[in-house]
């Protein structure tokens, strides 16, 4: 099992958009993570596995049908050789794609209502131990110990080799947030920390991010940053400010996405221009992928023809 463990991301200076944003921009590259061009989702997930003692026969666990999170998993049974079943929910745009990719991978899944989640991943738990196949449940978005650990161990590392002066990423679930944060800490002089939601507000976010500080290792009483006036009024919704940050990206080479890392670039780009962010600071926007939100339209749009076709 070790030698399929994936290879560490690199950090890219990146002098272009240095000079377009009046800082010293470096880049945590773990949008180049191995296919689905998940990032920290293949981080994550990788870690939960390599956190148990053998890996599961069958392992179930929840998202949107869009979810990076269950695209992910989807893909790391295929080549692990474990089942996975998905509970999924929100019938989106890009649907079709997301779901015949997970077909193709081999994963199984339902698609239910919200409040059906919990009932459907006890149901089916039932029936596998019933069968004699012991599941493994993993919570939504990775939103584990394993995968906090995982990222304060990374950010620690590269924290202490780029000694940024702020560190900025896209935050949803909590768990790369509280592991970057908690890395963050144990390095002096420790970087300002910042996570930019998503999707949710900080009465909502905030909790979560804290919870998996702890499991990091972040003592309680250390500031936690978490920033909800960029997430453009929840998951998937994407403002003017969040799609001009992604052309500008792209227009210098650095892939982003309008549901996660162009948030964070916003604000990145937002923080620099009211001075918040000083000019001339060394900042390490740490790109946490989901690429595969960028391509999906171009790839539905593919799919569509060929169906209709
Ligand atoms: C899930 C996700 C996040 C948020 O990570 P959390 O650990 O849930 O906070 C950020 N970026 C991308 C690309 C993601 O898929």
């Amino acid at each position: 099992m070790k030698s399929d463990r994936t290879p560490e991301s690199p950090v890219e200076f990146h002098e272009s958009l240095s000079d377009a944003l009046g800082v010293e921009l470096l880049v945590k590259r773990d949008d180049l993570l191995p296919f689905p061009l998940a990032g920290n989702k293949v981080r994550k997930i990788e870690a939960e596995l390599a956190s148990l003692i053998r890996l599961p026969e069958v392992v179930i666990t929840n998202g949107g049908i869009d979810s990076n999170h269950c695209r992910t998993l989807a893909f790391m049974g295929a080549r692990r050789g474990f089942r996975v079943h998905l509970v999924l929910h929100g019938l989106q745009g890009s649907a079709s794609a997301a779901l015949s990719l997970l077909h193709s991978l081999g994963a199984r899944y339902e698609i239910v209502e919200p409040h059906d989640i919990a009932p459907t991943i006890e149901r089916l738990s039932a029936q596998y131990s019933h069968a004699g196949i012991a599941p493994h449940v993993i919570p939504g978005g990775a939103h584990t110990p394993a995968g906090a650990i995982a990222y304060r161990d990374t950010s620690s590392q590269t924290v202490a080799e780029a000694h940024p002066d702020v560190v900025i990423f896209a935050s949803g679930t909590g768990a790369t947030h509280g592991g970057i944060a908690a890395g963050a800490a144990s390095v002096e002089p420790d970087p300002r920390v910042i996570g930019v939601s998503v999707a949710r507000s900080a009465d909502r976010g905030f909790p979560a991010v804290r919870e998996a500080a702890c499991w990091a290792g972040l003592p309680p009483d250390r500031e936690l940053e978490f920033r909800d006036e960029f997430r453009d009024g929840g998951y998937g919704l994407a403002s003017d400010a969040t799609l001009s940050a992604v052309s500008l990206g792209w227009s210098h080479g650095l892939p982003l996405d309008p549901t996660y890392t162009g948030k964070a670039f916003a604000a990145l780009f937002a923080l620099t221009r009211s001075g918040e962010i000083a000019p001339g600071s060394r900042v390490l926007f740490w790109h946490t992928g989901g690429l595969w939100n960028a391509i999906a339209p171009i790839f539905t749009a593919m799919y569509g023809r060929t169906q209709s076709q």
